[in-house]
């Protein structure tokens, strides 16, 4: 593993990056001073940027507010042209943006770029959809009166969102949010903040008027966003994160009667019938748990598995696994980053160490990795246990947990034996399992024999305690229109 200093090109890059709160157009200082932004392969310092106080996140609130009406009145057109130019920019400074979140977060280079790709679509999908958003006119049944129907911009908005995915979060949120003609207020999270930084000053250079998207960082985040939240000018708090922070936010939205958006934890089951297509389910999960170091809600979490395909199955993905490169996301040939912080592998560690005291078989890996940096190893285990933590909790992590059923009827009580429901995968070639896996998983989203189902055309969200809402397609910019009635007389 390599603990290099930041090179001069990161640097140069570095030096890039705006460092302070964007409120009403202007880069500014915040009021609690700055705070450093790590490299989570090195420990290294990469910036210091603002803190934000709460009175700032109210000046950041002023200023949506303040460019609402205007944004709202702005030809549907221009808002969309102003999009296509942030995606057109997007794809110019891919290899900036790439490489930022290499560095402020981990991930290999190869999917930051693919995160770019990503969150890049959201930009040109909602710049098709600004300028196609309509109601509709009809006669009431009793031929006496004139009913519009009209959707409006929501109004302002405040997200918070993750470090997992410092670009995509963020595109997901603002690019339907402007679409719809609603202004923001933006919160990144505290460990990956510069990609929103650089995302923000790329939207200005895009030609977005002051105040349209205002960015806070800071460490508190808490005491910032609860004053935003019972603001009466706030008209829609939209989360991306973890449940229990979920909870805390809806409940603070419910005493503004707050429209949220919620896109929470996920414990996804990834089902290998004994009819599957073996090749396919093994490369479907290496992308599905490996992708961004296994740190996605998407990830799967449990690998529930035919006992008849099991052991072949395990044995693949061990060969696999043990093969691939741990190292910083910027050197060549990494697959596995480190994880974003050392209470993450500490996590990891622990769900490992619960399983396998409960019988689980390690295969390969299960161990975190010395020197600098938060390493884990990848990890198969398999034999897991029913009961086992491993089972139950968001792993977040480069380990792959192994269980088995006997039949149709088992995989699907396990599969659904868990209060998320974001994402599953099912691999079988029965197509008619498959359609009844669609009916009973109960699951916002499915991979059925693939394992990726993210895409700025797709709506993409869960049910039970993995949220409320979705982002992307049709559905997306829905989520930032409120629909209007008025009925007027015939004649
Ligand atoms: P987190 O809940 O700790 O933090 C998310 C954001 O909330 C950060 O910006 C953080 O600063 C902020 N935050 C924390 N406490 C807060 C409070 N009291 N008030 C206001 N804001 C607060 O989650 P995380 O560790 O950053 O992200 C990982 C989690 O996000 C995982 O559970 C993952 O499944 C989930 N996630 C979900 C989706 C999805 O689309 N469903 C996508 C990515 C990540």
């Amino acid at each position: 593993m390599t603990t290099a200093p930041v090179a001069a090109r990161e640097q140069e890059l570095l030096d890039t990056v705006p460092t302070g709160l964007l409120i009403g157009g202007q880069w500014q200082d915040g009021a609690a001073g700055t705070f450093p932004v790590r490299d989570p392969a090195t420990g290294e310092v990469l910036a210091r940027i603002a803190d934000a106080s709460p009175e700032d996140g109210i000046r950041a609130l002023d200023a949506a507010v303040a460019a609402q009406e205007e944004w709202a009145a702005t030809p549907p057109r221009r808002r969309s042209d102003i999009l296509r130019r942030a995606f057109d920019l997007l794809q110019e400074r891919k290899e900036e943006f790439a490489l930022l979140m290499t560095l402020e977060m981990g991930k290999p280079l190869a999917e930051a770029r693919g995160e770019v790709a990503y969150g890049g679509e959201f930009l040109r999908w909602f710049s098709e959809e600004a300028v196609r958003i309509s109601g509709r006119y009809g006669l009431t049944p009793e031929g006496t009166g004139r009913m519009i129907v009209s959707q409006r911009p929501v109004g302002p908005c405040y997200f918070i969102t993750p470090w997992n995915f410092p670009l995509a979060m963020a595109t997901r949120k603002i690019a339907p949010a402007l679409a719809a003609g609603c202004t923001v207020v933006v919160k990144p999270a505290e460990l990956t903040p510069l990609t929103t930084l650089l995302f923000a000053q790329l939207l200005i250079d895009a030609g977005l008027p002051a105040g349209v998207v205002n960015v806070v960082t800071t460490t508190h985040s808490g005491a910032l966003s609860e004053p935003i939240i019972a603001d009466p000018r706030l008209r829609k708090l939209s989360f991306t994160g973890s449940t229990p922070v979920g909870q805390k936010l809806i409940a603070q939205a419910a005493q503004g009667v707050l429209r949220v958006s919620m896109e929470l934890g996920g414990n996804a089951p990834f089902v290998v019938f004994d009819d599957a297509d073996l090749d396919k389910a093994v490369d479907g999960a290496m992308l599905a748990k490996f992708r961004n170091i296994g740190q996605a809600c998407t990830a799967a979490n449990r690998f529930i598995v035919h006992a008849s395909v099991a052991e072949e199955f395990a044995a693949r993905l061990t060969d696999r696994v043990s093969a691939m490169n741990v190292g910083r996301g910027t050197d060549d040939d990494v697959q596995i980053g480190p994880l974003i912080d050392d209470r993450a592998v500490a996590k990891a560690d622990e769900l490992v160490t619960d399983a396998v005291s409960r019988g689980a078989r390690v295969r390969t890996g299960a161990r975190a990795l010395d020197g600098a940096g938060s390493f884990y190893a990848p990890t198969v285990i398999d034999r897991v246990a029913a009961g086992s933590d491993i089972l139950r909790e968001e792993i977040f992590g480069p380990v792959l947990a192994i269980a088995t059923f006997d039949d149709e009827d088992e995989a699907v009580r396990l599969a659904n034996d868990t209060e998320y429901g974001l994402v599953s995968y099912v691999f079988t070639e029965d197509l008619a399992r498959g359609h009844r896996m669609i009916d009973r998983l109960e699951t916002g989203m499915m991979g059925l024999n693939v394992g990726v189902v993210s895409n700025a055309a797709a709506p993409f969200g869960g049910v039970k305690q993995s949220g409320v809402g979705r982002e992307g397609g049709l559905e997306g910019i829905h989520e930032f229109l409120e629909t209007k009635y008025t009925l007027l007389p015939v004649g």
